[in-house]
């Protein structure tokens, strides 16, 4: 590529963007940055500190005071050295581990509703996606965080395609649960993504989309490479 620019790899849940965002990252030698992974981070505040009930009511006042206040929590990433991945740290903590369960996961999509909580991540995205050489996957960087984006692509497949494999890498980890209930959270994920006030998950009018239902890792970076020769911009 001749100038670096930004990617914005958004979609549904569990569609494996992180996967095809690091791939074509480490191909074109751009930073990969995952900004659900920063929302989780918030997610994993919140409920560290009970700000959410069991209905998942959450205490807005007292989140927005963790993220604000005088002694603001520090949601950040830090690229390691071995692949130059990112990792999310919190307050000096690296919670790469904690915020991928599934009790996470039941409460994410609630925190990442709230405007002020989008805001205090738009901001931090901004500030990482300004020195451009940078693929970020979440659900509004081409349409919210960056609609100039130099190029846009909008994964999606069909849900029970996406439970199976959250289910599949869910039990590798060692991670109890069933696949009744992944989908149901994918399912309940998509649901309140798409219709939120702020920032809605939806297609850019000028994203590609890439439906990976029937498609290996392989096939989507065959996909891509082409993808880029047809936009005349040379990469691989
Ligand atoms: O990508 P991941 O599933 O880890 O994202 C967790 C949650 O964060 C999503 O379900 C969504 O509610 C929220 N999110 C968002 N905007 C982004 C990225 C993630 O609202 N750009």
């Amino acid at each position: 590529m001749t100038s670096p620019i930004i990617i914005a790899v958004d979609g549904h849940s569990s569609t494996g963007k992180s996967t095809f965002a690091k791939a074509i990252a480490r191909e074109l030698g751009y930073i990969y940055i995952d900004t659900g992974a920063m929302y989780r981070a918030v997610a994993l505040l919140a409920v560290r500190q009970g700000l959410i009930s069991k209905n998942n009511t959450i205490d807005e006042d007292g989140l927005r005071k963790s993220l604000y206040g005088e002694h603001p929590a520090e949601v950040s990433f830090r690229i390691s050295g071995a692949g130059g991945a990112s990792e999310t740290w919190l307050d000096g903590e690296n919670v790469e581990k904690q915020i991928r369960t599934i009790e996470i996961s039941r409460v994410v999509s609630h925190v990442a509703a709230l405007p002020f909580v989008r805001s205090y991540v738009d901001r931090r995205l901004r500030e990482i996606g300004s020195a451009k050489g940078v693929v970020m996957d979440g659900r509004d960087i081409g349409t919210a965080v960056f609609p100039d984006a130099g190029l846009k692509i909008f994964m999606t497949a069909r849900p029970e395609v996406r439970a199976r494999r959250r289910y599949d890498e869910m039990r590798a980890k060692g991670q109890e649960t069933s696949y009744e209930d992944v989908l149901s959270n994918i399912r309940e994920r998509d649901y309140i993504d798409e219709h939120r006030e702020i920032a809605p998950l939806a297609k850019a009018d000028d994203a590609v989309l890439l439906d990976n239902s029937d498609m290996t890792v392989e096939d989507q970076i065959v996909w891509f490479k082409e993808l880029l020769k047809r936009r005349h911009l040379c990469g691989f």
